[in-house]
Order: C-alpha cells, then sequence, then structure tokens
C-alpha cells in the first residue's frame, strides 16, 4: 500500500488542478493521497468529483504557523471542514495573502527586481497566491536558477531581503482548534533548514505534550542523517513519523509518491482522526 500526505493543488500553489493531481496519483501507483493545500480545503470537492477507483483522498489542509519568530508548517487532516473556529482561524490567514504578496513585489522592485503583480497574479492563476508564485516570476526573470534558489536569505526566505510577515497561527493554538474539529496534526519538515531557520527539538517536545501527533520525517529538504534522527526523536517523543512528496506539480522538482508513510502509521492517523473519513474512489461511479 503506498500512502502519500501531503501534496499541493491549484487550490493553492500546486501546478496540477485537484483532478489532475488524484488522477497522477492512482497513474503513480498510490493508493491514498492527502490533498494538503496552504490554508485552504478549497480543492476538496473537485478532488473527491474526480477522484479514480482504487484511490482514497484523505482531506487536510497545511497550516501556516509561526513559534517565536520562526515560521513553521503544521499539517493537519480529516478534521470538520465547517469546524467555525477553525474556519476563522483560516480565514484569518488566507485574507492577508494579498496583500503580502504585493508587499513582497514592493520588496524585490527596491531591490533592482523588474518583477510586477500582474506577472506574478498570472502565474497563480486561480490558486491563492503565495511566495512559490513569486520565486517562479523570479526564475521567469532569470534572477535564479531554480525556485528553490529563491527561497535563500538572498530573496524570499524566512527572514530574508524580500521576505514579509505574514499573519500566522500559533501552532499550540493550530494543534488545539485542529484536534477541537477532530483532526490530527502533523509537523511539516520540520527540519527543512534549507527553507530558513528550523525551531529546536526541544519545540518539538513541546507541541508532542500540547497533543501533536506526528512529525513528517521523510521530505525531500531532509538529507538522511537528519531523517535518521527525527525518526530517533518520533520514538523519543511517541510521534508518529509520516513521509511524503509536499507535491507542487511542475513547480518543484519532486513526483507524487516520492516519498510515503507506513500503512501501520496511516491507520493509527485514521483511527485518531473523528472530524471526516478518507474518501474511497468509486470512479465517478458516486450515489447521491
Ligand atoms: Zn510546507
Ligand atoms: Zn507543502
Amino acid at each position: 500500500m503506498r500512502i502519500d500526505l501531503h501534496t499541493h493543488s491549484t487550490a493553492s500553489d500546486g501546478t496540477d488542478t485537484p483532478a489532475e493531481l488524484v488522477r497522477g496519483a492512482a497513474a503513480a501507483g498510490l493508493d491514498v493521497v492527502a490533498l494538503t493545500d496552504h490554508d485552504t480545503t478549497r480543492g476538496h470537492a473537485e478532488a473527491i468529483d474526480a477522484l479514480p477507483e482504487g484511490l482514497t483522498l484523505v482531506t487536510g489542509a497545511e497550516l501556516s504557523c509561526r513559534l517565536n519568530g520562526v515560521g513553521m508548517h503544521m499539517l493537519a487532516y480529516l478534521f470538520d471542514p465547517e469546524d467555525p473556529a477553525l474556519l476563522a482561524e483560516r480565514e484569518l490567514v488566507r485574507d492577508d495573502r494579498v496583500p503580502r504578496a504585493h508587499a513582497m513585489i514592493a520588496k524585490l522592485r527596491e531591490l533592482g527586481v523588474p518583477v510586477t503583480w500582474e506577472q506574478v497574479a498570472g502565474i497563480a492563476g486561480d490558486g491563492s497566491v503565495g511566495r512559490p508564485h513569486i520565486a517562479s516570476a523570479l526564475v521567469e526573470l532569470g534572477v535564479v536558477d531554480s525556485v528553490s534558489d529563491a527561497f535563500t536569505p538572498q530573496w524570499l526566505a524566512d527572514g530574508g531581503r524580500a521576505y514579509v510577515e505574514k499573519h500566522e497561527t500559533d501552532p499550540f493554538e493550530a494543534i488545539r482548534l485542529v484536534k477541537a474539529a477532530g483532526g490530527v496534526t502533523v509537523f511539516a519538515h520540520p527540519a527543512a533548514v534549507k527553507r530558513g531557520r528550523t525551531v529546536p527539538e526541544s519545540a518539538i517536545a513541546d507541541l508532542a505534550a500540547a497533543g501533536l501527533d506526528g512529525i513528517e520525517v521523510d521530505h525531500m529538504d531532509h538529507d538522511p542523517a537528519t531523517r535518521a534522527r527525527l525518526r530517533g526523536l518520533a520514538d523519543e517523543l511517541g510521534l508518529l513519523a509520516t513521509g511524503s512528496s509536499d507535491y507542487h506539480g511542475s513547480r518543484k522538482t519532486c513526483v507524487l509518491g516520492e516519498h510515503t508513510t507506513d500503512p501501520e502509521v496511516y491507520g493509527e492517523i485514521i483511527r485518531r482522526a473523528t472530524g471526516a473519513f478518507p474518501v474511497p474512489g468509486t470512479g465517478g461511479r458516486r450515489s447521491a
């Protein structure tokens, strides 16, 4: 059983529509895929409608959080999408995306980069505009060679020259809200140093004590030594250890199912969740 618990569609900053994403997941031989767009669940309905037979969809989101000035991402799975408290918090985060993108573009222009709002908005299309779209614009302009080269202190990494802070949720509050909505939380790529500062292990222990369910261990931004260390930490703290592609379509180089989650860990996630059930694909023969 192949399980990929972290992907993005055009509902946030991926390049595949939710329908393309689930079809691609089936074609990649996955049995389970989670759709975890940034701070939104709006891709779920389309993904469910297009879900191929034999593929199960785990509904989720990747919540933008900040702890002591350090940006971090919290994956949330199988929460009730209508939970009012969680909805209100997600809206606070999302409403901030457009003004923030404008502010980062202004900073880049001050740095002499001729990027425009029109260019970035064109790249984002229907998706909610974010840093990866600005990064793609920098690639188009020949300022950097790749999107990941834009996520450095010189440009768009947290604290970088063109970085602008956003409203982000306190991760302890995120854990509390997701749990109250019947969901499960997994700290995404906790040691992805290339993206900027990361939180210390002591903070992961504090989050575990506050009810965090797991940490993402097998991720493209973790080297083998980091994965071994995180796996040990997960064992020590009683946390689930997940793996995923963090697929963004053609915006990043990884492929669906590049890293996967152990079926036993997946089983534990669905046992803990009470807000929503995984959705089995019926190949379009869904009854009303
Ligand atoms: Zn992330
Ligand atoms: Zn992600």
